[in-house]
């Protein structure tokens, strides 16, 4: 079976800023199940941020940004959080690269997963396009990124492979 990235949050782990986590429609969940290899990871969480920690967004740019040091991500609590988001994107393409992996379907909104929207930097809930550090990073080397929004579109995709 191929090979899928997942959000760790995206299947019941609270290892979301706030310890809590999302989901993935039970329909689209069970044909990921059914039809892919699922592995799970959270790029935070591998870097050593802990669990609750304070809720971070990029200032002011996108993921492409920071990964160019053109950007930083912050916690509302002021501390940058930079290095260890480049590291938690890094060791997600590690992984992607160990285990042949070609696409993922990471959290939508995060400043690590996004993959079409993120939050504008202001911590006043606004959302942009745009996607998160460990997205523009896997993107950046040939992996496509979905999210728990567009898994029919990978769906689609692998459909035509077989
Ligand atoms: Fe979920 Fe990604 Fe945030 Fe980890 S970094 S909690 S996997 S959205």
């Amino acid at each position: 079976m191929v090979k899928v990235l997942v959000s760790s949050c995206l299947v019941g782990n609270k290892v979301r800023y706030n310890a809590s986590c999302l989901s993935i429609p039970e329909p689209e969940l069970h044909w990921l199940k059914s039809n892919v290899d699922l592995v799970v990871f959270c790029p935070e969480v591998s870097a050593g941020l802990p669990t609750p920690r304070a809720p971070a967004e990029i200032i002011t740019g996108k993921g492409v940004d920071v990964l160019d040091g053109l950007a930083n991500v912050v916690g509302n609590d002021g501390i940058d959080v930079t290095t260890p988001f480049v590291s938690g994107a890094e060791n997600a393409l590690e992984l992607c690269q160990k285990q042949q992996i070609k696409y993922a379907v990471l959290a939508e909104g995060s400043p690590s997963c996004g993959s079409s929207k993120i939050y504008d930097g202001t911590f006043n809930g606004i959302k942009i396009d745009g996607s998160g550090v460990a997205t523009a990073l896997l993107e950046r080397n040939g992996i496509k990124v979905y999210s728990q929004h567009t898994i029919a579109k990978l769906q689609s995709t692998l459909e035509k492979q077989s």
